[in-house]
């Protein structure tokens, strides 16, 4: 008998959950219908990549991590390596504004852990008492209540207050946009609380682990940050090609799902049903709450309570001629105590190749987040024109940009706050009482490209695992 199974959702989570699906079924010669729904008119829901005038532009996300194997695995299997670019050598650096100055954050940093001695107690970023502070985790004792701490009070626990203010803030809102009082480090940052547990020291943990890191992906020129020569678009658009009979309906959302036993049907809002014996849900959280409401008024509410925050991203090109800016380095972060209206600029020509045309430069500023949520709804020009003023007062640019583009996400950030963990191993209990229905996607298990990528991989084996066992 021919099967169907729905995926709700055309970010990196559905596609990479599509994708995995079509490969199992064709492994396997199963019959198996497997449709797509996405409420937008493009696929790769964060993931946007446009293209103007020689300029790649990255809307949403501008790179993956290589932390985690996943999104090299994937672009691996589906045959595009030779597409991969890392970031660009010559340029190495990053910079914390601090009392209104660029200081290059210390080589060796990770997040707010050092790991190599000299450019640290030779770094301006931090004061003598601060680095002797943060130097002495390697002698606090581990915490073993297994309490789950706010990023915000482990940081200061282990690694004194300025590292808090002077680099764990502001790079943590520069990637997850979120507020470190609130955030738990257990969901956020797992891996720090093993290594916590482990080595009983972050400085030590992480001084193992990059003498352990092999290359455990099997990607040439393996650095921190990769993306792909046309921007990420080129993974959505290869997922899409690679997903053949796979169908791709846009333009349109689904509204509810309707089940008697072990059929489900989701009713879409332009009327359409769609039988299914399996469901993935691959949108947001509060989108999956509105999804199920008539099926579990409990679930959707525990579903509403993962927090989201908006943010914003505002492109800005110059010609080379008259821009005085060296733009030696990736870019800069900006701690919430700057007080400026952007929480990150990346220096997206230097950061990486085939970016822009030869005689300009391309600027991305990152705002909006828990501290700034107001930023991002104001209109283009004058966050156009606040970003501009920023950019004049840290860096002296005060030509006239050649392109400066707005893109808002409004609510397309999860925050992983105090208690996510128990919260969504309830989610999926309760999910798993509905049946044949699985959740993936940012809002549970990591939120950065790879993790998105592995949740689809899991939910599609999942969903059919549970049809044909
Ligand atoms: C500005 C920004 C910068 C980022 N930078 C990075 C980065 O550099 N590196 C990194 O690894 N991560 C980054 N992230 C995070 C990462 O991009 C996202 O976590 C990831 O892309 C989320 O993918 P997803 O598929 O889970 O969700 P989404 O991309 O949100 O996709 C969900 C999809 O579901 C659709 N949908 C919602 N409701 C319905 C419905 N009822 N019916 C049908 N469809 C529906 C939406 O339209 C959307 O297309 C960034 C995020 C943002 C916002």
């Amino acid at each position: 008998m021919k099967r169907s199974i729905v995926i709700i959702g055309a970010g990196i989570s559905g596609l990479s959950a599509a994708f995995r699906l079509n490969k199992l079924r064709t492994q396997a010669g199963i019959e198996l219908d497997i449709t797509v729904i996405e409420k937008a008119d493009y696929l790769g829901g964060t993931i946007r990549t446009e293209y103007r005038g020689g300029f790649v532009i990255e809307a949403g996300p501008d790179c993956f991590f290589t932390e985690k194997p996943y999104a090299g695995i994937l672009v691996n299997e589906m045959g595009i390596s030779d597409r991969l670019i890392g970031t660009n050598n010559k340029n190495q650096g990053t910079y914390v504004l601090w009392h209104n100055k660029l200081h290059k954050l210390p080589e060796g940093v990770v997040l707010m852990i050092p790991t190599r001695f000299t450019p640290f107690a030779t770094s301006t970023l931090f004061s003598l008492p601060g680095k002797i502070r943060m130097g002495m985790e390697l002698f606090i004792p581990k915490r073993s209540d297994g309490i789950d701490e706010s990023l915000s009070e482990f940081t200061v626990r282990r690694f004194g207050r300025e590292a808090l203010d002077r680099i764990a803030e502001p790079l943590v809102a520069g990637v997850h946009a979120g507020d470190p009082e609130t955030m738990s480090v257990k969901s956020s940052f797992p891996r720090f609380v093993d290594m916590e547990q482990k080595y009983g020291s972050l400085i030590r943990g992480m001084i193992n682990a990059r003498r352990a890191k092999k290359k455990h992906i099997p990607v040439k020129n393996l650095s921190m940050f990769m993306t792909m020569k046309k921007g990420l678009k080129e993974i959505v658009d290869t997922l899409r090609q690679q997903s053949r009979g796979v169908n791709f309906k846009t333009c349109v959302r689904a509204a509810t799902i309707e089940h008697s036993g072990n059929a489900y049907r989701v009713i879409l809002s332009d009327g359409g049903r769609i039988g299914a014996d399996g469901i993935i849900i691959a949108t947001p959280a509060y989108a999956a709450a509105n999804i199920i409401s008539s099926m579990s008024k409990d679930l959707s509410d525990l579903l509403l309570s993962i927090p989201y925050v908006s943010t914003a991203t505002v492109s800005l090109a110059y010609n080379k001629r008259g821009f005085t800016h060296p733009l030696k380095g990736f870019g800069f972060v900006v701690p919430r105590k700057e007080k400026r209206h952007i929480m990150a600029a990346t220096w997206t020509s230097s950061k990486f190749s085939y970016r822009s045309p030869e005689d300009t430069v391309l600027i991305r500023c990152f705002l909006g987040g828990a501290a700034n949520q107001d930023m991002v709804f104001k209109h283009d020009k004058e966050i156009i024109g606040l970003v501009r003023s920023d950019l004049k007062d840290i860096m002296g640019i005060s030509v006239e940009p050649v392109l400066a583009l707005v893109y808002r996400w409004d609510r397309a950030m999860p925050q992983y706050t105090i208690g996510h963990e128990p919260r969504v191993k309830t989610i999926e209990q309760m999910t798993a009482g509905l049946g044949n229905i699985q959740l993936c996607g940012s809002a549970y298990h990591g939120i950065g490209i790879s993790d998105c990528i592995n949740s689809g991989n899991t939910a599609a084996q999942n969903v059919l695992k549970a049809i044909y066992e």
